[in-house]
């Protein structure tokens, strides 16, 4: 049995995180699978009933489980709460407690959606690859770091081990797809960057069937607009990550369809990447399609079905191409469908399959 803890969170968090649990649930079903899903508060609605955004018996509840599903946290009502009240600071203390140090965002066109992209259709068409972000270190977190009235400074920081942790979980990650690596860094500029860059080449001998290629972050953001399919995998540090992988998610679409994996040695959390959308919230106008791309990831990741991921990706696509579409992804004259419309579509499409 897998135990899934599941935080729905804010706004439209429980919505999608609802359509997102029936999908484990056909699936349980298609596969003669067993779950334990565990609902649990967190973020504003934990704040209103707890006083605290992250109890700790939630976060004891997320140590526990295979995997956490989370949708999404915050909104006006927790806006004022002083900064480390906020959801936010909830979430960060979360990834945190977790080890959560690499952070997985595809970047997958859907062909039905190949319009909807700010890209032409022939440069876009294909595309599908990840952005695997280091998430614990960096400039976000060196010391020393500050300001006063002359100047501000903040320190890009990485110990070997934690270089070492993230560059073989990509090479591993490269292994299970194409098989190509693309590492970006700064080393003509930075000397933290050549230290990434060496470390990468070390472990790239224990992975000799795996082709590397080391990119300058200027370019690889210039590349992944003017070709994004001439990638599969892609490491970075968190601050090059952190920009990379929303221009890559944004040239494939709206925010409601991209999916996050956070991982670490032992725990994983996924969510997807749009925040609690208060403007559509309680309307069942949520597209859920963000966080069922995620349990597709926690599949591939925390259960280690690769066929099953696949199966939700396939039941998504077929659904899109049917013409199902929600308000953020619907262009004049399509049929704008809701949430639990669109998910009972994408269920009875993997029922199907
Ligand atoms: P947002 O992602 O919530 O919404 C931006 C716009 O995209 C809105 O118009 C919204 O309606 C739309 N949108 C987002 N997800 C959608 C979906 N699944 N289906 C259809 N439309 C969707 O960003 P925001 O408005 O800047 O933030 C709202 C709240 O969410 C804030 O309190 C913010 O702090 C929080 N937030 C949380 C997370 C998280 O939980 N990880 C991430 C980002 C923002």
């Amino acid at each position: 049995m897998f135990t899934i803890v599941s935080l729905p969170g804010d706004g439209i968090g429980p919505e999608v995180v609802a359509g997102a649990t029936r999908v484990i649930q056909a699936l349980a079903e298609k596969h003669d699978l067993e779950f334990s899903i565990e609902e649990h508060p967190f973020g504003g609605a934990s704040y209103d009933a707890h006083g605290e955004m992250l109890t700790a018996e939630t976060l004891e509840a997320c140590k526990e489980c295979d995997a956490v599903l989370l949708g999404a946290v915050g909104g006006p009502k927790w806006e004022n709460l002083p900064h480390d009240k906020k959801p936010e600071a909830a979430l960060l203390k979360l990834r945190k407690e977790l080890g959560l140090f690499a952070n997985f965002r595809p970047a997958k066109v859907y062909d039905a959606l190949v319009d909807a992209s700010s890209l032409k259709p022939e440069i876009l068409s294909g595309t599908d690859f990840t952005v695997i972000r280091e998430l614990t270190g960096g400039i976000y977190f060196g010391q020393p770091r500050g300001y006063d009235e002359s100047k501000g400074w903040n320190t890009m920081v990485y110990e070997r081990h934690e270089v070492e942790r993230i560059v073989r979980l990509a090479f591993d990650a490269a292994m299970k797809r194409k098989k190509r690596l693309v590492s970006i860094d700064k080393a003509n500029v930075l000397e933290c960057s050549q230290f990434w860059r060496n470390i990468v080449h070390e472990i790239h001998k224990d992975f000799p069937e795996v082709e590397l290629q080391d990119m300058y972050v200027d370019n690889a953001a210039m590349q992944i607009v003017r070709d994004p399919k001439q990638f599969d995998v892609i490491v970075t540090k968190n601050l090059f990550g952190d920009i990379l992988s929303d221009i890559s998610g944004m040239i494939t679409g709206s925010l409601g369809m991209l999916p996050s994996a956070s991982i670490g040695t032992i725990h994983a959390l996924y969510e997807p990447i749009h925040g609690s959308a208060p403007d559509i919230a309680g309307q069942n106008k949520a597209n859920p399609i963000a966080t069922i791309a995620s349990v597709a990831m926690m599949f591939e990741h925390s259960f280690c079905m690769k066929n099953i991921k696949e199966e939700i990706y396939a039941a998504i696509e077929k659904t899109l191409s049917e013409g199902f579409r929600t308000v953020d992804i619907a262009n004049p004259g399509d049929r704008v469908v809701s949430t639990t419309a669109i998910t009972d579509a994408i269920i009875s499409n993997l029922k199907a399959s």
